[in-house]
């Protein structure tokens, strides 16, 4: 694989929050004594009464505790919004692009959002919403959902977000696991120039939710278009915000109370419903923020996550706005109308800051030079990626047409229970790998381990575990403790366990591998998902690729890959050849494809992330039994993977 090193340029390093060594010292320091750390940077957040302590802690599977800042109270609010009306109030805090290219944009300064938010936060009061309820949110990319989400936390209710391509069957579960009493939504949403119908959704997941649970459906009129409504039971969000007064009293809560409740992605399994608390996680991610993204206050900020997922949260919701930022929210796809529409937005509001996810980086690259023809680009300069392994070839391709070879790359490992950026490069500290979140963040001290639970040392390759809490750890699955223990804490006794593998290089670096449970045993070699599949997007015609292992008579474990290939490639026996001898020359002949199926597309969670426990299934034959496979994009595509097997064996 490539070992190419970017270093960090002069144009870098001159406009850097920190050099290097500042890098190093700061986080000798987190490590070493927290307590003084967390200390310090638990300024950065307003509390209506400061904490005293700061870390209390064991990762003990029979004495699991974890909390933080424990005597501190606040209302996240105070620092999201209060604060920066007070200093900047005409700053703007989001800029709305619609779905539609051309279509009316909205801007929402500091005191706008903050006005909507005490509305809508009055308006929830007055329809009971109390402190700790949980509010289910399904709304399409607008600014009322992070109106929403902050409206939810000015009264201490608990926020519990569905992505707004959930079916009604996941809203329902959602509902009835948070014992959800009220849900916001929309009559629509669009996307890619289609109506989506949210509020028939939610209507349909309610007949499928015990009949008294939820109390009040509170219904945004976002496209003109008519959708039943229940006279009982719907509100209509913008009456009742206009009859609300725009001033309400922050409720004031203790740093470890539930902010809000979001499920994991479901590559895995069932989804988890993961709790994050106030004070931690508004500390962690306001300074993860302003770290790796470089934000100085003035620069204008993209992350282009749906707010169903965790990175929506952390980087499009609480860190940024904790910060101030301007925020750039898009309710549309990237390829939408075609795939040029990234790069002229970007354009078009001179955003700085990208952070987006790898499957929207091969997306677009399938289409060749098209993504960015005719567009300038001048105003970036710092891009960033989460949610799976980048391949090299993404990361150059996007280094290159995006960042005109000059704007570094944000790998950024973490997960929905880290709350925020675990592992990550840091713009005028790191030189960049491709395909490496190289070191961790401030506070963070990862670790490998052998299968007995050994610690490895130096150049390693292993499980990834975490040795110590960071402040936006995530306290619990919702309703559901033991399986947090489970999860997390009783593989390794001690340590948090990511279920990820990683390989650590001689500088120290960290690439993720994969997930353990995908992890290859061909003839006694252990192999990550990860190497493979990036050695084949690295071949011209390849967009996109998965491996998966399935028995072998003598090698224990064969190697299986589906292979999509780019626009207007044709495949053929040849190809397949082709593309074996490929690997052979990348890799080395252990990692030799045994079997490549053509994929006209590959199953991916909603998310965006490959789901390669369902290949799995579909490569042994095993489509009977696919497990969970409610967060699955486009059911289709299984159904066209197990046909492709079946003409293949
Ligand atoms: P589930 O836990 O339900 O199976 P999930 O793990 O996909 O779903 P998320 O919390 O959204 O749910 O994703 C976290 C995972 O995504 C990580 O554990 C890791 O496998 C992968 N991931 C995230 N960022 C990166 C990255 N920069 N590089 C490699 N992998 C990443
Ligand atoms: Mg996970």
């Amino acid at each position: 694989m490539s070992n190419a090193i970017y270093p960090v340029s002069d144009e870098v390093r001159e406009s850097a929050l920190l050099t290097p060594s500042q890098y190093d010292e700061m986080y000798q320091a987190s490590v070493n004594d927290p307590e003084a750390f967390w200390a310090e940077q638990g300024k950065r957040i307003v509390w209506s009464k400061p904490f005293t302590q700061v870390k209390d802690v064991s990762f003990q599977k029979d004495d699991l505790h974890i909390r933080w800042f424990a005597d501190g109270e606040l209302n996240v609010t105070e620092s999201c919004l209060d604060r920066h009306v007070a200093a900047t109030p005409d700053k703007v805090a989001i800029y709305w692009e619609p779905d539609t290219e051309g279509g009316e944009t909205r801007t929402l300064t500091y005191k706008d959002l903050s006005e909507s938010v005490n509305k809508f936060a009055n308006g929830l009061k007055s329809l009971g919403v109390k402190k700790g309820d949980v509010v289910t949110v399904y709304l399409p990319m607008v600014p009322e959902m992070t109106i929403t989400m902050l409206a939810c936390a000015r009264i201490g209710a608990v926020h519990s977000v569905v992505f707004g391509g959930f079916s009604p069957e996941a809203i329902a579960g959602r509902i009835e696991d948070g014992s959800s009493e009220f849900v916001v939504t929309s009559n629509f949403g669009w996307r890619a120039g289609k109506t989506v119908p949210l509020k028939a959704n939610v209507d349909r997941a309610l007949e499928l939710t015990p009949a008294d649970l939820v109390k009040k459906v509170i219904v945004l009129n976002h496209v003109d278009q008519e959708s039943a409504v229940n006279a009982d039971r719907d509100v209509d969000f913008h009456e009742l915000v206009n009859a609300q007064s725009s001033e309400c009293a922050p409720t004031i809560v203790n740093a470890e109370d539930p902010l809000f409740i979001l499920y994991t992605s479901g590559s895995t399994g069932k989804p988890k419903g993961v709790v994050h608390t106030a004070g931690g996680y508004l500390v962690y991610t306001s300074l993860s923020h302003k770290y790796v993204f470089n934000y100085t206050g003035e620069e204008t900020y993209w992350c282009m996550a749906d707010i169903g997922w965790i990175t929506g949260h952390s980087y499009a919701v609480y860190g940024p706005l904790t910060n101030g930022a301007t925020c750039v929210m898009f309710e549309g796809v990237p390829n939408y109308p075609d795939s040029g529409r990234m790069a002229r937005l970007i354009d078009k509001y001179e955003i700085n800051i990208v952070y987006t996810a790898p499957t929207a980086i091969r997306a677009l690259m399938a289409h060749g030079d098209k993504p960015v023809e005719g567009a300038s680009l001048k105003s970036v300069k710092i891009l960033a990626t989460a949610g799976e392994p980048i391949n090299p070839e993404a990361w150059r391709w996007f280094y290159e047409k995006f960042g005109d070879s000059k704007c570094p790359i944000m790998d950024t490992w973490w997960q929905t229970e880290t709350g925020g950026m675990m592992l990550t490069p840091m713009p005028g500290v790191t030189d960049l790998k491709p395909g490496s979140a190289t070191k961790p963040f401030f506070g963070v001290k990862p670790a490998l381990l052998d299968n007995d639970g050994k610690e490895l040392e130096g150049e390693a390759s292993g499980n990834l575990v975490i040795c110590d809490s960071w402040p936006a750890q995530s306290r619990t699955i919702f309703g559901d403790h033991e399986r947090f223990k489970e999860t997390y804490f009783s593989s390794f006794e001690g340590y948090y366990f990511s279920s990820d593998g990683a390989r650590r290089d001689a500088d120290g670096d960290y690439w993720i591998t994969g997930r353990v449970d995908d992890v290859l045993n061909v003839s006694g070699h252990r192999m990550g998902t990860a190497e493979i599949e990036s050695a084949l997007v690295a071949h011209d015609s390849v967009a996109e690729a998965a491996v998966v292992g399935v028995p072998h008579d003598i090698k224990g474990q064969g190697i299986y890959v589906y292979v999509t290939l780019n626009e207007g490639v044709q495949s053929s026996d040849e190809m397949r050849t082709e593309l074996v001898k490929w690997v052979r020359s990348e890799i080395g002949p252990i990692a030799t494809p045994d079997m490549i199926q053509w994929a006209p597309a590959l199953p991916k969670t909603r998310s965006g992330k490959i789901m390669r426990r369902i290949l799995r299934k579909i490569a042994t034959d095993e489509y009977e039994n696919l497990g969970d496979t409610s967060t699955l994009m486009d059911p289709g595509v299984v159904d066209e993977l197990i046909k492709g097997h079946n003409d293949l064996t």
